[in-house]
C-alpha cells in the first residue's frame, strides 16, 4: 500500500491526492483520503485508481482544513469491502482518529479474538483495526502512551500515518519492513511512502523515518521519540526489486540504480551467447539496461507495454491474471524476428508472466530466448505486506530451475544468486525471507 500524510498546509488533502497519484503503484484497489478542520474529519474512499475516486469537482476540495492522510490499498489482508478501505477512521474518548496503513502485522488474528471475547465489535476485517482498538482502550492517560502500548502489542510490518485534530504521526516498526519518509514543503510536514511522492508536490526529502521511531509533527514543530524495543532491522529488499517506483530514493539509495546493478551482477553470473537484451517493462527495464551494458549486447524493447493496464500481479483473481499479460503486453516483430533473445523480468512469482511472454515472443519470429531474471527464485510467501500468498502458488517453491525453464518454454532460465543480490544491497539489514525462508517473525493464526 501506499501512505501519506500533511500537517499544516492550506488545501492539504490536494497535495494528499497528488502524493496518492504518486503512489498509484503501490496499491490499485482502492484508495481514501481523510482531512481535518481542526473540529470535524471529512472522508472520502472508494474503490479503483486514485483519479477514478476522486473524479467530480467539488470532492477534495470538500474535504477541508490544513490536515489530512490519504492510503492506496492493495489488499494482503481482509477483503475487498469498502469497509477496510483506508485511512480507517474512529471516535473514541480522546476525539478523531484516522489511520494509514502499510504492511501486515502477524499477531492480528489471536489479538482480535481476545479483544472479541472481551465484547469488541470490528467493522472491517483489516489487521489495522486492531490497533484503532488497542489505543481505545488503553488505560493509560495519553494519547502518546496509549500509541505506545498499542504498538508494542502488535507486531510486524507496520509503516504508518496517523492524523488526530491538531497533529500527525508517522511510526515505523522496530524491524523497519516498509519505508516511511519525511519531507518538508514550506512551513507543512509531509509523510510518504516514497520519496517520489515528494517530488511531484515539490516538498523536499528530509530523511526516512527510522524503524522503531514515533514521529510527530504538531504545532510545535517535529518530535521524535525511540519508544520500542530494538529489533534486528529488516527492511524489505523487494522493495528494491520489484515494488518501489525505480526513481524514489529508498533507505539512501536510488532504487533505478539498484535495478541496474540486480541486471549487472545478473550477466556476469549467467551470460548468454546472444543478439539482443529486451526488458518485460516496466518493471524489468532497469535491470536489462544493466545486463545490456554488463554483456555488451544491444538494448531493444521488443514488448510493447499498453499504459493503460494496471500490474498485472495486483489483480486479485488468476482468470483475470491469465487475460493480462496479453492485455498489457504485445510484441515488436520487427525487434525480435530471426534474433536470439535475452528476455530480462525483475521477478518470476507464479510463472504465468514468464511463460506467456516467452511464447509470445517466439511467436513474434525469435530464433531462441533466454529468461533471465534479475531477483533470486521466490520461495516463499510474505507475511509482511507483499501479496505472494501460498507457497504451492509460488511456482519456484515446488519446481526446479530446470523444471521451471521447460514450463516458460524457454531455451535458458537463470536467476540472479541470493549472493549476488546481497553483494549489491548488503548482507544485513534487510529481510530477504521470500527468497531464503529466513522470517524474522513468525505468522501467528
Ligand atoms: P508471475 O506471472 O510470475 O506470477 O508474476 C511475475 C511478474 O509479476 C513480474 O513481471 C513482476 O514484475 C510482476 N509482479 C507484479 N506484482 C508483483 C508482486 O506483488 N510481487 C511480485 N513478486 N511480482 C509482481
Ligand atoms: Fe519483502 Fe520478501 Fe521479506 Fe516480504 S518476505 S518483507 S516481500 S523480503
Ligand atoms: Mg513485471
Amino acid at each position: 500500500c501506499g501512505i501519506v500524510g500533511v500537517f499544516n498546509k492550506e488545501e492539504a488533502a490536494n497535495y494528499v491526492y497528488l502524493g496518492l497519484h504518486a503512489l498509484q503503484h503501490r496499491g490499485q484497489e482502492a484508495a481514501g483520503i481523510i482531512s481535518t478542520d481542526g473540529e470535524s474529519f471529512y472522508v472520502h474512499k472508494g474503490r479503483g485508481l486514485v483519479n477514478e475516486i476522486f473524479n467530480k469537482k467539488g470532492i477534495i476540495s470538500s474535504l477541508k482544513g490544513r490536515l489530512a492522510i490519504g492510503h492506496n490499498r492493495y489488499s494482503t489482508f481482509g477483503d475487498e469491502s469498502l469497509a477496510n478501505v483506508q485511512p480507517l477512521y474512529a471516535h473514541f474518548d480522546l476525539g478523531n482518529i484516522a489511520i494509514a496503513h502499510n504492511g501486515n502485522l502477524v499477531n492480528a488474528l489471536g489479538i482480535k479474538r481476545h479483544l472479541v471475547s472481551e465484547g469488541a465489535i470490528f467493522n472491517s476485517n483489516s489487521d489495522t483495526e486492531v490497533i484503532i482498538h488497542l489505543i481505545a482502550r488503553s488505560k493509560k492517560t495519553s494519547f502518546f502512551e496509549r500509541l505506545v502500548e498499542a504498538l508494542s502489542i502488535i507486531k510486524g510490518a507496520f509503516s504508518l500515518i496517523i492524523m488526530r485534530e491538531d497533529e500527525v504521526y508517522a511510526v515505523r516498526d522496530p524491524w523497519g519492513f516498509r519505508p516511511l519518509s519525511i519531507g518538508k514543503l514550506d512551513d507543512a510536514v509531509v509523510f510518504a511512502s516514497e520519496t517520489c511522492a515528494f517530488d511531484l508536490i515539490g516538498a523536499e526529502f528530509i530523511r526516512d523515518v527510522e524503524p522503531g521511531e514515533v514521529v510527530i509533527a504538531n504545532r510545535d514543530g517535529v518530535h521524535s521519540y525511540k519508544p520500542f524495543k530494538n529489533r534486528s532491522e529488516h527492511k524489505c529488499v523487494f522493495e528494491y526489486i520489484y515494488f518501489a517506483r525505480p526513481d524514489s530514493f529508498l533507505w539512501d539509495r536510488h532504487v533505478y540504480s539498484i535495478r541496474k546493478k540486480m541486471g549487472e551482477v545478473l550477466a556476469a553470473e549467467s551470460p548468454v551467447d546472444a543478439d539482443i537484451v529486451i526488458p518485460t517493462p516496466d518493471s524489468g527495464v532497469p535491470a536489462a539496461l544493466g545486463f545490456a551494458k554488463a554483456s555488451g549486447l544491444q538494448f531493444d524493447f521488443g514488448l510493447i507495454r499498453n499504459h493503460y493496464v494496471g500490474r498485472t500481479f495486483i489483480e486479485p483473481s488468476q482468470s483475470i491474471r491469465n487475460f493480462g499479460v496479453r492485455l498489457k503486453l504485445n510484441t515488436a516483430k520487427d525487434v525480435l524476428d530471426g534474433k536470439r533473445v535475452v528476455v530480462v523480468d525483475d521477478s518470476i512469482v507464479r510463472g504465468t508472466t514468464s511463460r506467456r511472454i516467452v511464447k509470445m515472443i517466439r511467436s513474434a519470429g525469435a530464433k531462441e530466448v533466454h529468461l533471465r531474471i534479475a531477483s533470486p527464485p521466490v520461495m516463499s510467501p510474505c507475511f509482511y505486506g507483499i501479496d505472494t500468498p501460498t507457497k504451492k502458488e509460488l511456482i519456484a517453491s515446488s519446481h526446479t530451475i530446470e523444471e521451471i525453464r521447460k514450463y516458460s518454454t524457454a531455451e535458458s532460465v537463470a536467476y540472479l544468486s541470493l549472493e549476488g543480490l546481497k553483494s549489491i544491497v548488503g548482507e544485513n539489514g534487510y529481510c530477504f525471507a521470500c527468497f531464503n525462508g529466513d522470517y524474522p517473525i513468525e505468522f501467528e493464526k
